[in-house]
């Protein structure tokens, strides 16, 4: 066995994972779900939700290809341009990326709210507490006072002046049930799922193909250049963004990626 083969089961820190690593950001992923799960921030299932998306990751390459680039700054373009933007967190998303989530609602002025799968107000407490010990402000998603229509009633709760009334909605790594009631109610959706065929993509209008640890930093990156760009400028952008083509380049890249 090599160096390199025994790095995840050993490691307690991720300063402990070697950069020059060839696996170094799946490793660097699984290391964070774990540490989550010890902490009660993520479920077990997370991992599960980790394990597939590891998977779709290797097979693009671990990078961002040019049409989830493309993605990413529509998606930015989207939340500049919007009246009441929320960025949703969950188990996996609090995670792997709390203060990059943090600094992207920082850049595009959009509120973090914390909305689960399996929901116990310990783990949102939790969830939300590290949020604002990486920086977050304003955490929403503890009132739970209003509802997704069509969902069952534990998946269906949202802040009313969070998710509730929002316009553009970010949603990493969603279940396709809660894609798909939030679409209907008229969201503008923007989705960061490593599977093009998973439902949650499908239903998005801006969806992004990408590792959400490579995905949030560009998209406030994009949002950053942009930030003095006028509305027909950003407007532009969301336009010419085409879903479909996206979301077909991302499948062509899995079935077909050179390794
Ligand atoms: P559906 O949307 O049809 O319900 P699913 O049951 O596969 O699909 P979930 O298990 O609810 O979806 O969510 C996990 C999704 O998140 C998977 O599609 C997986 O590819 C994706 N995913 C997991 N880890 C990451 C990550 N680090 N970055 C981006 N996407 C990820």
């Amino acid at each position: 066995m090599s160096d390199y083969d025994s790095v995840s089961a050993d490691v307690e820190t991720e300063e402990e994972i070697p950069e020059d690593h060839p696996r170094y950001q799946d490793l660097l992923t699984r290391h964070r779900i774990e540490a989550g799960v010890e902490k009660g921030i993520t479920h077990l299932q997370g991992m599960h939700a980790e394990g597939r998306g590891s998977a779709f990751d290797y097979l693009l390459g671990e990078e961002t290809i040019p049409s989830a680039d493309e993605a990413e700054r529509a998606a930015a373009a989207q939340l500049l341009l919007a009246d009441r933007p929320v960025l949703s967190i969950n188990g996996n998303v609090a995670a792997l990326v709390p203060g990059e989530m943090a600094a992207l609602a920082d850049a595009v002025d959009a509120d973090l709210e914390v909305n689960l799968f399996n929901r116990t107000p310990d783990r949102i407490e939790a969830i939300a507490e590290h949020l604002r010990e990486h920086g977050a402000d304003d955490v929403k998603g503890l009132e739970a006072d209003a509802r997704i229509p069509n969902l069952d009633h534990e998946r269906s709760k949202v802040d009313a002046d969070g998710i509730y009334a929002a316009d553009v909605v970010l949603v990493p790594l969603e279940d396709g049930d809660r894609a798909e009631a939030l679409d209907e109610m008229g969201k503008t959706e923007i989705v960061i799922d490593l599977n093009p065929l998973s439902r949650s993509p499908q239903v998005a209008d801006v969806p992004i193909v990408d590792n959400i640890i490579r995905a949030v930093p560009t998209i406030t990156e994009h949002a950053r250049d942009l930030a003095d760009a006028d509305e027909a400028t950003l407007r532009a952008i969301v336009e010419d963004f085409d879903r479909e083509r996206a979301l077909e380049a991302a499948e062509k890249r899995i079935r077909s990626g050179e390794l």
